[in-house]
């Protein structure tokens, strides 16, 4: 069976383990350096990233999540995206691997929570229902990211909201809130190549 973490420092971990363990793979709270030791992939969840950051110093699991995060597929949602990327303009605790810059809580307070269905061709003409929540945008992608999906604008010209990089998955949005499992599957079996 394929062990994934999730880092549960705060934030949405627990709807992640439930779409984890619907799909068969065995599904281990982090928050502790230990418990990443025999996981074979790890996703850091939404939630507030000063907040995730601040306690990954305090439990002294920042470097080991960037030592992880060298060797093993890594997803972020949201406040997930924040700390996998290496710019987002201002200083906070990253794990910092991903070569996008990002702009936190980039919609403002009218639109800081929203749905909207995204055309993500490698997941099917299905599109795919994504719930946005104080979300981040990627401004900038630079040396092989993958634009994976963005903003439906209706020409498919709108802002970045999920990429991958090497090993590394990033999601503006929260795909372990609605029902469809597309992004977890394609995270266990593309990005992480766990399951066929
Ligand atoms: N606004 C949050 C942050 O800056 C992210 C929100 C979320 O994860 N839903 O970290």
């Amino acid at each position: 069976m394929i062990k994934i973490g999730v880092l549960a420092l705060q934030g949405a971990f627990i709807e992640h383990e439930k779409t984890l363990r619907s799909l068969g793979a065995q599904a281990v709270e982090v928050r502790l350096p230990e418990q990443l030791d025999d996981l074979d992939a790890l996703i850091i969840p939404g939630g507030e990233s000063t907040t995730i950051g601040k306690l990954a110093v305090t439990f002294n699991l920042l470097d080991p999540l960037r030592t992880f995060a060298q060797y093993k597929p890594v997803w972020g949602t949201c406040a997930g995206m924040i700390m996998l990327a290496k710019d987002i303009g201002r200083d906070q605790p990253l794990i910092g691997v991903m070569d996008i810059s990002v702009n936190r809580n980039a919609f403002g307070r009218q639109v800081d929570s929203f749905e909207m269905d995204l055309t993500v061709p490698d997941l099917g003409v299905e599109p795919f229902h994504a719930v946005f929540i104080r979300a981040p945008l990627v401004t900038g992608v630079h040396n092989g990211v993958k634009v994976l999906a963005r903003l439906n604008d209706g020409e498919n010209t709108g802002g970045i909201v999920a990429v991958q990089q090497k090993h590394w998955l990033a999601t503006a949005f929260h795909p372990e809130l609605t029902p469809d499992d597309r992004f977890h599957r394609y995270f266990l079996s593309n990005v992480a190549g766990l399951q066929g």
